[in-house]
């Protein structure tokens, strides 16, 4: 008799879940768990390779403070179940109990001392510990329900059927890196209604002439807080070659939309027209760009200065009402970003399956039994800062348990 090659798919499992990233892989493990048979199909020639490239190489797995209000999504209460039942403190845990050294960076963001790598080893190693099999360089051909429930899967590997069918192939963002709008085909397919999606947590573009007057601001970056509609976050933005990015400018940009202004206040904290009133009795011979460097880089100073025809001169020479007019013009920024950096360079999808068509218990499509969407395909969006990671698993051990 032939060996079976060992690309051979199993012709039937319990669970088949498509897409090996990080909903998908604790999933398997959570299920697998529960002594259901799975198998986990992806086309990618590797697993997690957004949780490889994710925290610039290290991971930012969670965050100590998530909480619903830290989600996007037409629903704002879906996320709050499975958020409940999976929380920080149980991946904390499981980082934990596989001793991978880890550190909060900033706001509750937890980060790898090491390197992604430990969380992608983690769930290849639950998924083995759960009897969970997992296959790469596997394209699905078609998906189709059986007349007597379950589903079957034509892949590039065979054919395969099963009971339960989860949908973890993740959102739009970096194609380069394998994503496919595969869950929102399968949704379609199925009746469901997507939410229109869009590039979110990405990089600001801006306008050429606006790019040359900033032409020696790159690298450049300062505290802010980025306001948008009702989004407000304080953190550092950055300037780049295209425009505006760093951690405001990715997080106001799920606020964005095309065409609306946003507005940054370039010293948070600070009532900037007081503070020059004050520096004026402290220096009154200290020029206005010297003590304006105590806030901002020299770089910095001379753009926002000529931006606004600001003449630099002794404080003493400006008159109340003339400082108290010079900080409120530096004080507030308000541009209007010629548009994002796109799904080539965004962290997340904003947008999705609409959830009014899944239990928020279970992750199941209330109106097609047996077939489930878990992590970024679904229309919940984390804020930047391991929001979307501890979605994926939260999403991912709900649908664990019930598939
Ligand atoms: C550069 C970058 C940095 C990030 N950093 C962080 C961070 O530090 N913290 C954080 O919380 N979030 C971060 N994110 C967001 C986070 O990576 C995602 O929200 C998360 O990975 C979503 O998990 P998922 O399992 O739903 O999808 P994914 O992790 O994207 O996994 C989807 C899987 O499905 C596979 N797939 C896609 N289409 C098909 C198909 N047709 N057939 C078979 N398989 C398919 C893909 O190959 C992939 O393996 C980052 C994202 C990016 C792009």
């Amino acid at each position: 008799m032939n060996k079976p090659s060992a690309n051979t798919l199993p012709g039937r499992v319990d669970v088949l879940i498509v897409g090996a990233g990080a909903a998908g892989l604790m999933c398997a493990a959570t299920a697998g768990r529960r002594g259901r048979s799975v198998l986990v199909l992806d086309r990618a020639n590797k697993v997690g390779k957004k949780i490889l490239m994710s925290g610039g190489g290290r991971c930012n797995f969670t965050n100590l403070y998530t909480a619903p209000e830290n989600f996007y999504s037409r629903n704002p209460h879906f996320c709050k179940s499975a958020l409940a039942r999976y929380t920080q403190w149980d991946f904390i845990a499981l980082v934990e109990q596989y001793g991978i050294p880890y550190h909060e960076k900033t706001l509750g963001q937890l980060f790898c001392d090491n390197k992604s790598k430990d969380i992608v080893d983690l769930l290849l190693a639950e998924c083995r510990a759960a009897r969970a099999q997992v296959r790469t360089r596997c394209e699905i051909e078609s998906v189709a329900a059986r007349d007597g429930g379950g589903y079957r899967l034509q892949t590039s590997l065979g054919a395969v059927e099963c009971e339960s069918l989860v949908i973890a192939s993740g959102g739009l963002s970096i194609p380069t890196m394998g994503a496919t709008g595969f869950g929102y085909d399968i949704a379609r397919q199925f009746g469901l209604d997507i939410v229109p999606t869009r590039a979110a947590l990405v990089p600001f573009t801006q306008h050429k002439d606006e790019l040359e007057q900033q032409q020696d601001l790159p690298g450049s970056a300062l505290a802010v807080t980025a306001s948008c509609d009702e989004g407000a976050f304080n953190e550092q933005m950055l300037f780049t070659h295209r425009g505006l990015s760093g951690p405001a400018v990715l997080q106001i940009s799920s606020h964005w939309r095309e065409g609306r202004m946003v507005a940054f206040d370039l010293a948070p904290g600070t009532d900037l027209p007081e503070w020059l009133k004050q520096q004026r009795t402290e220096k009154p011979d200290t020029h206005l760009h010297s003590v304006l460097a105590d806030i901002w880089s020299k770089k910095l100073v001379r753009f926002f200065l000529q931006k606004h025809g600001i003449e630099s001169r002794p404080l003493k020479q400006y008159g109340e009402k003339a400082l108290m007019e010079i900080g409120e013009k530096l004080q507030t920024w308000k541009l209007v970003p010629s548009g994002t950096e796109g799904y080539r360079t965004a962290e997340v999808t904003l947008g999705g399956v609409d959830t009014d068509n899944i239990s928020s218990r279970t992750m199941e499509c209330k109106s097609r039994p047996g077939l489930y969407f878990i992590g970024e395909v679904l229309d919940v969006t984390g804020w930047l800062g391991g929001y979307n990671f501890q979605w994926a698993w939260a999403s991912g051990h709900a649908a664990g348990e019930a598939v």
